[in-house]
Parts: C-alpha cells; structure tokens; sequence
C-alpha cells in the first residue's frame, strides 16, 4: 500500500482535470510573451489577489527572491521573522543575490509586532544599512500553518507607511488563509506591494507559483525572471494546471483543514504530546514529544515510516504533519493509529 505522505502538501500529483487541461492547453512562447494559457492564469491570478498584474515563476522561493530584488536596492535592510521561509529556507538568496542585508526579528502570535519594527527601523546615519523593506507570511508554516489576521497586520502597515517601507507576503499558502479566515485572498494581500503565492502547496499542480503587485513591480520582477533564468517556453501546459488549481482546488482546502483538526484530536490524549498550534488553524501540525529531542523524533519518524506514515522530523518543533487532497479519511485514520502505536500508555 502506498504510504500516507504527511511530509508536505507538495507531495500531491495533478488531477485528472489537470491533465486534461494540459493536453489541451493553447501554446506560445512566454518569453516573448504569447502563450495565452500562462497570460490567461497571470491575469486571473493577479485578480484573485486584487493587484494590478502577475508573473508566472516556477518556484516559491523564486517568486519571493525575486520580489526583495524588486523592492529593495542593495545595502538596504529587509526585516522579516527569524522563522519565516524566506530567512530560513531559502539559500540566503536574497543577501547572495541582492546584496538585502536580512534582519530577524521575533515573532509575536506568527506576526511582526509594530513596536519592535519601529525599533528596528534605522535611523538617517551612513554607518548604517536603509530599512526598506518589511516581509510577512500567511499562512505560517513554521508556526504551524497559523494564519495573521487583517488586525495583526493593521499595526504594521501604519507603521511601514509612516516609514515609507514597502511590504512583501510570503503568501505561499494564501489560500489556506483566505479558507482559515473566510476573508478573500485579495482583502489579505491588500496592504502588501507585492504578494507570492503556491500552486504547488495544496493545490494539486505540479509546479508553479505567482507574484502579483503593480504594473510597474511585476515589469522589473519580470527582468528579475529572466536574470534567474525563470523565463520560460510554451509554459502553459504547466500554466493550464494552476487555471485548475484556481478553480477547483481552493473550496476543498477545508477539508484538509478538518482533516487537521481530527489528527489533532486523536493525539491530543497521548502522554507528553504538544501540538502547534492546538487547534490547528489550517492543514498544518506540528506534534512535539516532552520527553524526545530532535534525535528522538527523527527516530519516531523512523518507526512511524516503517509503520507507512511518512512524515518530517524538524528539530526541536518535534514532527510536522501536512494534510493534503491524497489523504483521505482512510489515511488520516491509519497516522492517529500509528502515533497511539508508538505513543500510547
Ligand atoms: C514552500 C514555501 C515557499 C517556497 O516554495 P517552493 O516552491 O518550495 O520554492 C515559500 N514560503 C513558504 C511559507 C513555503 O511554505
């Protein structure tokens, strides 16, 4: 039997839908900007978001590099959390490719706190980098799939306009929070310059990611684009997939959210377990044993493997679980079995 893939919600192959589409997608040459499915998805992309346009990366984390370099010059400082994908994750790019100097901050409740931005941001002096930039995400990943609220992110806007900083969502799974919060993507991207998001997380489609912004920005993202050599071809038989995925894929997001919600449900019991966030917010957990380090959830997830429950240990955060459209209610049934298995009294 095929393993339950709680590792990540990048683990999901197209759907059928999907494949059709890509079978029968219109095709140019997206580099000289002809390929009518990748233009259609950067427009329904860029509306969905409620920005003016959208440039169609393969990456996430192509989207978010390329949206530093768009809004910060080198020397400039960027502030963003300590445990956010861009800092984290990302191969530094931002400072390799950008010269953006990156300054962590902590975060309060998964967001920056407007206090200690406004502490960070620097004064007039030529000893010092230029703060210009500040990057939030929703939903938060390291933080469990937690998502901001507009009341968070309210502070924060006031305090990067009074500054003149310009802001960046790391919107990877922008659709988790627009399900999680029942407010649509647009209204959560609407304070933010520029916004990233996955087709990939989720969604069901191979590859894929969009950033959306302004005429203007998304133009000098496309130059950005091509420099990282992610200009690409007749990309619309990806493109035709993240049309479905937009489509058909956001409405049943609720259901991995539930499905979150049950695994923590049948753990919450186990002797010693802490969950993050409890309850889950979106379709992400983390499951933290008090009496096991890191080398003792990598070894439960050993023993949850050999037991055919694939999922990441990650340090000190204990275990990540990701709910996604391949597991059912089947799967979701035989990882709360596995974890009393292993964990139970
Ligand atoms: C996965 C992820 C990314 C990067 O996406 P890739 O497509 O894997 O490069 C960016 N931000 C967050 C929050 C993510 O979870």
């Amino acid at each position: 039997m095929d393993p339950v893939d709680l590792r990540s919600d990048t683990v999901t192959h197209p759907t059928a839908e999907m494949y059709r589409q890509m079978a029968t997608a219109p095709l140019g040459d997206d580099v000289f900007g002809d390929d009518p499915t990748v233009n259609r998805l950067e427009q329904v992309s860029a509306e969905r978001l409620g920005k003016e346009a959208a440039v169609f990366v393969p990456s996430g984390t192509m989207a978010n590099t390329i949206a530093v370099g768009t809004l910060a010059r080198p020397g400039d400082e960027m502030l963003l959390m300590e445990d956010s994908h861009i800092y984290l994750y990302e191969a530094g790019g931002s400072a390799r490719l950008w010269g953006v100097h990156p300054r962590p901050l902590t975060p309060v409740d998964g967001c920056l706190d407007a206090d200690m931005i406004r502490d960070s941001i620097r004064p007039q002096d030529p000893h010092q980098p230029r703060t210009s930039l500040i990057c939030l995400e929703n939903s938060h990943n390291m933080q469990g799939g937690r998502v901001i609220s507009a009341a968070q992110v309210a502070p924060v806007v006031e305090v990067a306009r009074q500054s003149g900083l310009k802001m960046h969502l790391d919107g990877a799974r922008i659709f988790h929070a627009e399900v999680a919060l029942a407010t649509p993507a647009a209204d959560i991207a609407a304070p933010f310059d520029t916004v990233s998001f996955c087709l990939s997380k989720g969604l069901s489609c191979p590859i894929g990611s969009l950033l959306c912004g302004s005429i203007d920005d998304i133009a000098e993202a496309r130059r950005l684009r091509k420099l990282l050599g992610g200009g690409m071809r007749q990309v619309g038989v990806i493109a035709a997939a993240g049309l479905v995925a937009l489509d058909e894929g956001i409405d049943r997001l609720a259901e991995d959210h539930r499905r979150c919600r049950e695994l923590a449900d049948g753990l919450r019991d186990l002797d010693g377990v802490q969950l993050a966030p409890d309850p889950p917010q979106t379709n992400i957990l983390f499951i933290r044993f008090e009496d096991l380090d890191g080398a003792g959830h990598e070894a439960l997830a050993a023993d949850l493997e050999a037991r055919g429950i694939r999922a990441l240990a990650v340090g000190e955060l204990g275990i990540r679980a990701v709910l996604h459209r391949q597991i059912d209610d089947q799967g979701l049934h035989k990882a709360i079995e596995a974890f009393q298995q292993l964990r139970g009294s």
